[in-house]
């Protein structure tokens, strides 16, 4: 066997994005014990600055270790009891995977479907809680990256409310690259990745509860099924102060890369970094729509880190990404579902969303096209 050395590409698809060269040298630093002292200080200001940018006071705010979708399966396998009524706005794949994950937990899923590549219907939503009064929680995808459609996270939590309801929001691909507000938009529990808009690597799971979803959790019937991500005992671990026990040997050096990442965005500014996503987001557009690409989503519900473009006519798509892979070092995202072989993903998130890259997928994609 040789080292692994791999080559250096531009990761402009749905995740991971480029990771910055700041947080890399970031996890290269020495590992130390996960109950060090110094460690210790280090996940208490990653856990203030995980409450920074997602904009909250919630006490139970944490980065799982382990990638965005186990940060999914901690918010159902924590609030979702068998026999539960879980509400399910499905309008892409990551909806799709919240029904699974209710349907496994035993509880009974309750679908609200959208087009791929529309927002989330609040009046669908209505419908459903007005038929299912005895549900007890709604489950949404704030930025469907399947798709590129971004969904009125405010106005679907304030319907689930209405009706009694907590809400589990995926905000995986939302985090830092489009406005969220976990407090002022009332969203009870919610999970993100390191790996989309936070600059950093694959791996972790920040999230976030919520009052409403702590009395969820703490008045179920049943244990939480998986003992790994059972909160009650993760909180333990990751509880203030000195007193913390064994729970898992946290990835130590993967911290050190999400601290770093955090360091950056506070720099930055949150919101800086949503207008950052948001203009080179319109750059792309411009330089795309002059070429004669379209967009799938409507201007309203896109999303400025996951742009979704129709294939052009006569184009083969699996060809065209090779040769974007292999002979510039880039990479953008395919299809998916409905859309497989008809759209490609161009994500800018985090590291990637900046003005080099753009101008680099532009002249590629013309080259390309040209030659064809
Ligand atoms: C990427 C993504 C996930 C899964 O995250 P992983 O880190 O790949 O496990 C979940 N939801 C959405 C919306 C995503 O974009």
């Amino acid at each position: 066997m040789q080292s692994f050395n791999p080559p250096v590409r531009t990761l402009m698809g749905p995740g991971p994005s480029d990771v910055h060269p700041r947080i890399l040298s970031a996890m290269a630093r020495p590992t130390i014990g996960h109950l060090d002292p110094a460690f210790v200080s280090m996940m208490d200001e990653t856990k203030e600055g995980l409450k920074t940018i997602f904009k909250t006071r919630n006490k139970l705010t944490l980065p799982v270790s382990a990638p965005g979708s186990a940060g999914m399966e901690t918010c159902f396998s924590n609030l979702v009891e068998p026999d539960d009524k879980v509400i399910v706005c499905i309008n892409g794949v990551f909806g799709m995977r919240m029904k699974e994950n209710v349907t496994r937990l035993g509880g009974k899923a309750i679908i609200v479907e959208d087009n791929w590549g529309e927002a989330v219907s609040a009046n669908k939503l209505e419908e459903a809680l007005k038929n299912n009064p005895d549900a007890s929680i709604v489950a949404f995808v704030h930025a469907e990256t399947s798709t590129g459609a971004q969904s009125d996270a405010k106005t679907l939590c304030k319907l689930a409310h209405q009706y009694d309801c907590i809400t589990i929001v995926d905000a995986v691909t939302s985090l830092g690259g489009t406005e969220l507000r976990v407090d002022e938009w009332e969203i009870d529990a919610i999970y993100s990745g390191t790996q989309k808009c936070l600059s950093a690597m694959p791996g972790i799971s920040p999230i976030s509860f919520g009052e409403r979803a702590i009395k969820k959790l703490s008045i179920r019937k049943t244990p939480v099924s998986s003992w790994f991500l059972d909160l009650n005992l993760v909180m333990e671990y990751w509880s203030e102060g000195a007193k913390r026990t064994y729970h898992h040997t946290a990835p130590v050096n993967t911290l050190y890369g999400l601290h770093e990442s955090l360091v950056m965005i506070l720099k930055e500014g949150i919101e800086n970094s949503w207008t950052r996503h948001q203009k080179n987001h319109e750059l792309l557009r411009d330089g795309l729509e002059a070429m004669g690409i379209n967009f799938l989503v409507n201007k309203k519900d896109r999303l400025p880190q996951l742009n979704s473009v129709f294939i052009p006519e006569g184009v083969d798509d699996v060809q065209i990404r090779a040769t974007l892979l292999n002979d510039y070092n880039l990479e953008i995202g395919a299809g998916l579902g409905v859309y497989a072989g008809k759209i490609w993903r161009i994500g800018l998130m985090g590291y990637a969303s900046r003005k080099e890259n753009i101008i680099l997928c532009l002249s590629a994609l013309k080259e390309i096209l040209a030659s064809k």
